[in-house]
């Protein structure tokens, strides 16, 4: 999908503007109309794209045509700061535990990226920190879930605590942090189910698995292409579980990260990370100001 870019239609709207005075408020009628049709096409929630053009109107008007400055450069900057304001202005690291281990529970559903992104926050942690982490494979319910841990593992050189898919995931948890407390591992990790939807048997186990970890974090992954979608998850999962922050993969695909602005806007939670592609690498820390360039275009 071709997206035209925000700061293009910004530059339309303001063509129509005299080179000095203030912007008055009709100009900025138009503007707002540009960035209203710009969030929607980049799928931004309808909610979330009236508050941020209320708040962007507000401080449009009045604005001060400079002869110095190209008015629609004045205007993408008030478009740029409220986009990072709205997106959580600071770059949110993981949420660390006094004393070892730091516990992490990766909850999504299937397909969103939870398993690899377990690698490869593991693996990031251990490249820049040196850290020694531990998984652990709880997904019960697909053996292939485990494997797939497994190989990640392998290929990472990090061990995963796995029993298999007999046993009680609160059960293997509580072995797995065991291990982790005789070897003195430094963060853990807790791979849990993912199913294709939200069901209450999947959230009430969710919610034994919280209850019994008590996890430092709980890291909800929400796959960004899928759009809309991504925010009912990501209101679900914060519903039920209290979730402490997003992951937020596959934005290496033509998306412009319409998702990630309705996400941070609805449940209020932190994106910490995301997944820019399949390889275990691709991983970046979330800053609210680079995305907000992105979805200006
Ligand atoms: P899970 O069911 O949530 O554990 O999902 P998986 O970790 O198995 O990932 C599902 C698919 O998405 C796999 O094919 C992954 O390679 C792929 N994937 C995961 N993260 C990303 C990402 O950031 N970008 C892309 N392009 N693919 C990803």
């Amino acid at each position: 999908m071709a997206f035209e870019s925000l700061t293009d239609r910004l530059q339309v709207a303001m063509s129509k503007l005299k080179k000095k005075g203030t912007v008055k408020e009709e100009d900025v009628k138009d503007m707002m109309r540009e960035i209203r049709l710009a969030l929607l096409e980049a799928d931004v929630n309808l909610q979330v794209v009236r508050g941020f053009v209320k708040s962007v109107g507000e401080r449009a008007v009045g604005v001060e045509i400079l002869e110095s400055l190209n008015p629609t450069q004045q205007i993408v900057k008030v478009v740029d700061e409220e986009l990072t304001k709205v997106l959580g202005s600071e770059a949110v690291g993981l949420n660390k535990s006094p004393k070892i281990p730091t516990i992490v529970m990766m909850v999504g559903l299937q397909g969103a990226g939870k398993t690899t992104f377990t690698g490869k926050i593991s693996n990031f942690l251990k490249q820049n920190e040196k850290a020694r982490p531990l998984l652990i494979a709880a997904d019960v319910y697909r053996p292939a879930a485990v494997d797939q841990l497994k190989v990640i593992g392998q290929q990472l050189d990090i061990p995963v605590f796995e029993m298999g898919t007999d046993v009680d995931p609160v059960e293997i948890v509580r072995q797995g942090l065991e291990q982790a407390k005789e070897n003195k591992n430094d963060y853990v990790f807790i791979d849990t189910a993912g199913r294709l939807h939200i069901d209450e048997t999947l959230m009430d186990e969710l919610k034994r698995i919280k209850d019994f970890a008590q996890p430092n974090d709980i890291l909800l992954t929400v796959d960004a292409m899928t759009g809309q979608d991504a925010v009912t998850v990501a209101q679900s999962f914060d519903e039920q579980l209290d979730v402490t922050g997003v992951v937020l993969t596959k934005l290496d695909g033509d998306t412009r990260g319409g998702a990630a602005l309705s996400i941070r806007a609805i449940t209020g939670k932190p994106i910490k990370f995301i997944g820019t592609g399949e390889k275990l690498t691709d991983i970046e820390v979330f800053h609210p100001d680079r995305m907000s360039s992105r979805i200006l275009g």
